[in-house]
């Protein structure tokens, strides 16, 4: 990166290391992590899937795999303006953070559909979880100018051991998000 000559100073050796560590960070977060809500994109996304599929497998343990995406979203975009939908996706992150587990995987999987990895977690408790998650979400109330408006989320889970491959188990989930949408949107339906 540098040439450093002797003799130098402790504190620019410091601060020369910190800068390279500091500049290293960023460039490793700007390469994971989706810049607008700070989840892990869809490439990394994947990746943790298929490293926490092999774990799960390995230990016997469970694991849930959610693919979740905003309802109506297009209406929100055109009755208040791209910037307004943004702050409704940003909420959403916010949300998914605060409620699942720091050892949970959190992805945006592009636009306003997002993925969550449940690391030892079975199907029924992750429902319980999503279920909370997609009515606090239906709770909140979102401003633009005057009006007032609420958003809701349709969300599909599946969990392991019923699938054995990380296509197998995302697979499932978006056919389970795909039974949400149709059975009416604003939903948690398990993959059967
Ligand atoms: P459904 O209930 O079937 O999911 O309907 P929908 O309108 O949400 O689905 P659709 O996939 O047709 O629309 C998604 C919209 O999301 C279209 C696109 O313009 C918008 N979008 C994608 N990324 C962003 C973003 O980063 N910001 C904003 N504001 N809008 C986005
Ligand atoms: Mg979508
Ligand atoms: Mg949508």
């Amino acid at each position: 990166d540098d040439f450093l000559t002797k003799p130098i100073r402790a504190s620019h050796l410091i601060s020369s290391v910190r800068i390279r560590a500091a500049r290293f960070r960023k460039l490793r977060s700007l390469m994971t992590k989706d810049s607008m809500t700070g989840l892990f994109n869809h490439t990394t996304t994947k990746q943790f899937l298929a490293v926490e599929l092999a774990r799960a497998q390995r230990n016997a343990a469970s694991l849930t795999m959610a693919a979740l995406d905003i309802d109506h979203f297009k209406v929100v975009n055109d009755t208040y303006g791209h910037g307004v939908g943004d702050r409704v996706i940003k909420a959403l992150s916010r949300l998914l953070r605060l409620r699942l587990r720091s050892a949970d995987i959190i992805g945006r999987m592009g636009g306003e559909e997002f993925s969550a990895i449940m690391i030892d977690t079975g199907l029924d408790e992750a429902w319980h979880v999503f279920e909370q998650i997609r009515q606090a979400f239906s709770d909140i109330e979102f401003s633009a100018g005057e009006q007032t408006f609420r958003v809701t989320i349709s969300c599909g889970i599946a969990a392991l051991p019923d699938y054995k491959t990380a296509q197998e188990l995302s697979d499932a989930a978006d056919k389970a998000l795909y039974a949400a949408k149709n059975g009416g949107r604003n939903q948690v339906v398990k993959a059967n």
